[in-house]
């Protein structure tokens, strides 16, 4: 009889990296439309080590726990260390290339948001980024889903429900007293609060 693994479909993995500082909820309803949308069997947020596009960013234990706090009722969520624990600036290269490591026998789907996107093509090794894993482009707010010089295979684009919200949107909110209730996981409001994250400006 053939084993198993003959048998069984390939896994397939997204993987969300962001700075996630905070993760917000336009980040949730991205990935877990991508996770429908693309039949994966899991979705993998790895939050950045020291950006190398960022001058300031919040530790990353503090960003890794949110980023755990707020996936934690998906079943099909999960959080990766691999860019927090690797020392100097994250790049997707290596993150993919660790994922892949990690998890040889699935194929592999990077999800990204709309601006980023548009950066892939200033990547490092940007290659051999295109043969690790297909790449899925979501809608966001105020920017176009078009990209010129992107090759035709490898990158999917996908329309999510338009959340208008962002990372920097969340932490000036915190810093001027204004609530971020809903706009975060409620866990995540009392994470923010309980460890006195953003109140002065970033
Ligand atoms: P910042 O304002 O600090 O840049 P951000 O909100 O852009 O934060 P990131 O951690 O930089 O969040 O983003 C991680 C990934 O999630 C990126 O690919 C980004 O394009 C995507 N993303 C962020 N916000 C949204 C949103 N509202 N809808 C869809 N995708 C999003
Ligand atoms: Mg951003």
């Amino acid at each position: 009889p053939a084993p198993d693994s003959v048998l069984r479909r390939r896994a397939r993995i997204g993987v969300m990296g962001g700075t996630f500082d905070p993760i917000h909820n336009g980040h949730l309803v991205a990935a877990s439309e991508v996770q429908q949308k693309f039949d994966l069997d899991e979705v993998i947020f790895a939050p950045t080590g020291e950006p190398w596009m960022k001058k300031t960013v919040t530790e990353g234990e503090h960003r890794y726990l949110m980023t755990v706090i707020a996936t934690a009722a998906n079943p099909r969520f999960t959080v990766s260390r691999v860019d927090i624990d690797r020392q100097g600036p994250t790049y997707t290269i290596d993150t993919l290339r660790d994922i892949r490591r990690a998890r040889p026998e699935a194929d592999l789907f990077f999800i990204t948001g709309a601006d980023a996107v548009a950066q892939i093509m200033e990547w490092k090794d940007v290659e051999e980024v295109w043969s690790l894993a297909h790449f899925v482009a979501v809608s966001r707010p105020g920017h176009s889903l078009t990209i010129s010089g992107l090759p035709e295979q490898g990158v999917s684009s996908l329309e999510v429900p338009a959340l208008a919200i962002s990372s920097t949107d969340c932490r000036d909110r915190v810093s001027g007293g204004f609530p971020v209730w809903y706009l975060v996981p409620d866990g995540v409001v009392q994470y923010i609060a309980k460890h006195h994250l953003y109140r002065s400006v970033s």
